[in-house]
């Protein structure tokens, strides 16, 4: 009986234990090279570096796909959006005029932790769907607010085409809603206002669920710095970088509200986990109105590491370390199957997720991860295994860059040795090939892919 207590009370102390808030800070095309504590040399992140300075910042942190739809699906499911039908070879991601959304027989992340007691917000873009049965309010947020799809759709007939649009961007150009819940609130939304008015919304929201003492998840998820660029005059003109250097300025400055917030309460500042990160790497056809991926290859688009691999800055003073800088792999999905554990709710187990705990990574170990897949819509483009990548097909990035080839001996890499993805190592390494071919045909030949979302018109 005594040995029985002693192995149960330590689950049950925990199980006791107010579980944690947890706030996902989300962008929209940010590269991985884009922050000052990512080594950008001029855009200034005082807010995000601190962050980091308290926290630790992920050297090889993934998403599950290099564009918005099917990146954001793999965050919100724990999945690979080939199992959700929310990737496709025809649309990269859904639009206007798509039917398709997340479809009810997923599982989210907000679905499982208000199911364990949260408040759940989610604020900013969505783009899972806009039609009534795939907005956030039908997949487990009590409350939405913020645009639907991406900042660039709805064109408006008249105004300004192709990139000239982009260089001095009005929000009349684009007839994109803003949404309150399942309600258009103000359309076109007003664009230069609206990276403030997210973390205005969040910080309501915090405030009010810390007062019913409810544990709450954020998803804060920044429609910047997705082209067409707008920030505020408060911070129009001010960076060095320009207009894409003022927009990051502002994403950091709502973040350091939202940390202060968090700071400032006796019940959240320890006890509050905050990872921020973003949908996929920077759009590089857009020039200057793009990011950098700093030293990794190409940008959003491409399964090069410029289009997965984003910053990742885990903050929770007192249980993931401070200062430290790690490299180890870990992705988006991790992050959701590691929110479930950390608030004691349910794991799916009637599905395949392709996230893995990672707590004892952000506690201060090692990964348990040693595979990345590298999807492009609904194909297999490359794989991962600890240093070594294979590349089966490559292509540029949408609307650029070069076109779909397919290798028939794989384009390898050791990303160790060669983050920029530069030094083909392929002939001196035949058996690596093998290996990772073998780990691809495994994974295909094991995943029964839905009928695609996307293409749903
Ligand atoms: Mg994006």
């Amino acid at each position: 009986m005594k040995a029985l207590l002693t192995l149960l009370l330590p689950t049950m102390l925990w199980a006791q234990a107010q579980p944690p808030n947890i706030v996902v800070v989300f962008c929209d095309d940010l590269g991985y090279g884009d922050l000052g504590c990512y080594g950008h040399p001029t855009i200034r992140t005082p807010h995000l570096d601190r962050m980091a300075r308290e926290g630790t910042r992920l050297t090889e942190f993934y998403v599950g796909a290099s564009v918005c739809t099917p990146s954001r699906a793999a965050l919100l499911t724990a999945r690979l959006p080939i199992r959700s039908g929310m990737c496709s070879d025809k649309r990269r991601v859904l639009f206007p005029r798509s039917k398709g959304g997340l479809p009810a027989s997923e599982i989210t992340l907000a679905e499982s932790l208000k199911a364990a007691g949260y408040a759940t917000g989610c604020f900013g873009k969505w783009h899972l769907g806009h039609r009534k049965p795939f907005l956030p309010t039908r997949h487990g947020f009590d409350t939405y607010y913020g645009i639907p799809y991406s900042n660039d759709m709805d064109r408006v007939r008249g105004s300004p085409k192709g990139r000239a649009s982009f260089n001095d961007p009005k929000s009349e150009y684009w007839n994109v809603p803003l949404m309150k819940d399942e309600e258009i609130v103000e359309r076109p939304a007003d664009q230069t206002t609206i990276t403030r008015r997210y973390a205005d919304a969040a910080l309501a929201f915090m405030s009010e669920s810390t007062q019913a003492k409810k544990p709450f998840f954020v998803y804060l998820a920044n429609s910047m710095p997705h082209v067409p660029l707008f920030a505020s005059d408060a911070h129009r003109g001010k960076s060095p970088r320009g207009l894409y250097g003022d927009v990051i300025e502002e994403i950091d400055a709502n973040v350091g509200r939202v940390l202060d917030f968090i700071r400032s309460n006796e019940s959240t500042a320890k006890n509050t986990l905050v990872f921020f990160t973003s949908d996929n790497g920077p759009w590089l056809p857009y020039g200057l109105h793009g990011g950098s991926a700093g030293l990794l290859r190409a940008g959003k688009g491409t399964t090069f590491e410029g289009g997965l691999r984003v910053p990742g800055i885990a903050w929770w003073p007192g249980k993931i370390p401070a200062g430290r800088v790690t490299a180890g792999m870990a992705t988006t999905m991790d992050l959701h199957v590691t929110a479930l554990e950390l608030a004691g709710a349910t794991i799916p187990d009637d599905r395949t997720l392709d996230g893995q705990d990672i707590q004892g990574f952000l506690r201060g170990g090692s990964s348990p991860r040693t595979t990345v897949l590298y999807y492009r819509g609904a194909t297999l483009y490359a794989v991962r295994v600890g240093p070594w990548k294979a590349h089966f097909i490559t292509h540029g990035a949408y609307g650029s860059g070069p076109k779909r080839t397919v290798h028939d001996v794989p384009k390898l890499f050791h990303l160790e040795h060669d983050p920029s993805e530069q030094h083909e190592v392929g002939k001196k390494h035949p058996d690596v090939i093998a290996k990772l071919r073998k780990i691809a045909a495994t994974h295909r030949a094991s995943v029964e892919a839905p009928p695609s979302q996307l293409e749903l018109r």
